[in-house]
């Protein structure tokens, strides 16, 4: 039997695999996971925003078959750098995002850009009915009902990375994933909440007050994870936990309330599934997020992620407690955009990385991002709720616009 199986692995032919924004965080991670499995994977196509330097060494380094740049120029400066040194095909541009992320010889979509850029990729991954794996909350935030019925109507596989929407997948009973997640209904199991963990970021214990001279730096500080500044300061404002609930409402086909986020500050628990007979499920693991990456690759089997195996005897001792919504209006926003759902959730995401952009620019003070995006959800709550992409798109570049406006003219 064991011979047998060893002859399959053997066998199976390696699986080609995408990553859109190899140059972050996640895209390193994920590569770094690849780099454990050469008999399983083979980097097809990797993409970047625009850091030429960094897409060389990748390009140099795992020789894929595509390096798509954002944009033109950017492409031009890739083919220069790495001209004779490199079989690879550049490319520029959001259509050449698209063509790698559905291109019939891909078996999978590691979706890791940040923010509202990954969405047109990620849509044309799920039409090609590739497996998702997916990073880039912002992109299922904005999509919302959309991304989900195009994942179910090509038949393709969405699966979590991020790391507590990752834990709540495999806290979930098994089975429950014939097409990806997001067919099934939470009580139909027996489910009774949804606990999402937060660490709090690197500002748990201050007040609002005590935050107004803080720093890009200061904020990029995450007590447990490495992450890139957008996500960082997200964590730090909390409006990555009111992304995330809207996400794992979606990935879940959960309604907001179903969800509770915990505060955790050490990071170890990823997140709970709360069952009716009152079980309570959880994932933990040291906070790396290549176990996640690792599980999203290898599902249904378990695979190496090279992260350090957590030492339970000389871990931290764990705590979890409320969250506090007044010191953190990014959580009730984003919770409020959840309950009202249409096209709330496209503004608070829009609004909110114009605001962090900001922020990280030195344009903007860190306690008026969760102010900014309230004007924002204010301002345009009467938008209708979007029919299809034009309609989201839309909605986003109305709310971009608006808050570029905002945070001009200092209207805050
Ligand atoms: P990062 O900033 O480190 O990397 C972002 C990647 O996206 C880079 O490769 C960049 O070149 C690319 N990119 C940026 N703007 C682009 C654009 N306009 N067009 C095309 N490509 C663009 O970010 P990250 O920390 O790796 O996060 C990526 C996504 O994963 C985010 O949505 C984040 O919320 C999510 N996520 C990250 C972590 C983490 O630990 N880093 C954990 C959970 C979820
Ligand atoms: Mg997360």
């Amino acid at each position: 039997m064991i011979e047998n199986r060893e002859q399959d692995k053997f066998c199976a032919p390696l699986q080609k695999v995408t990553i859109l924004g190899a140059t972050g965080s996640i895209g390193r991670s994920t590569l770094d996971v690849i780099a454990l499995h050469p008999d399983r994977y083979q980097v097809f196509a990797l993409s970047a925003n625009t850091d030429i330097a960094k897409m060389t060494e990748l390009v140099l380094a795992h020789k894929p078959k595509y390096a798509v740049m954002a944009c033109s120029e950017a492409a031009q400066q890739l083919t220069k750098a790495v001209a004779e040194r490199s079989d690879t095909v550049i490319l520029g541009g959001e259509a050449s995002l698209e063509q790698v992320a559905a291109d019939p010889a891909v078996d999978v979509v590691m979706a890791a850009i940040v923010g509202g850029a990954g969405l047109k990729p990620t849509l044309a991954a799920a039409k090609a009915s590739k497996r998702i794996l997916l990073a880039n909350k912002e992109a299922l935030v904005m999509g919302g009902e959309l991304f989900v019925d195009t994942v179910v109507a090509h038949g393709a596989v969405l699966l979590p990375i991020d790391s507590e929407h990752n834990a709540i997948f495999q806290c979930l009973p098994p089975g429950l994933t014939p097409k990806g997640l997001v067919s099934e209904k939470m009580k139909e199991h027996g489910i009774h909440k949804v606990l999402l963990t937060a660490s709090g970021g690197p500002f748990l214990n201050r007040s609002q007050d005590d935050l107004k001279a803080v720093t890009p730096e200061d904020a990029c500080r995450h007590p447990n994870w490495s992450m890139g500044r957008k996500i960082s300061v997200d964590s730090a404002t909390m409006m990555n936990k009111g992304l995330e609930l809207i996400e794992a409402c979606w990935l879940f086909n959960a309604k907001p309330d179903q969800i509770d986020v915990v505060i955790h500050p050490q990071s170890l628990v990823h997140s709970m599934v709360h069952y009716i007979d009152g079980s309570v499920l959880a994932q933990l693991g040291s906070p790396d997020m290549k176990t996640p990456i690792a599980y999203g690759l290898g599902w249904p089997e378990r695979i190496h992620s090279g992260a350090d195996v957590l030492d339970l005897f000389k871990a931290k001792p764990m705590t979890f407690e409320q969250p506090n919504y007044q010191q953190f209006p990014c959580l009730a926003l984003a919770r409020q955009a959840a309950d009202k759902n249409g096209a709330a959730p496209i503004v608070l995401n829009a609004a909110n990385e114009v605001a962090v952009d900001a922020f990280l620019n030195h344009r903007l003070a860190f306690v008026d991002i969760a102010k900014v995006v309230e004007l924002a959800l204010s301002e345009l709550h009467s938008l209708l709720a979007p029919n299809d992409l034009t309609d989201i798109m839309s909605i986003d570049q109305q709310s971009r616009y608006l808050v570029l406006e905002l945070i001009k003219r200092k209207l805050l």
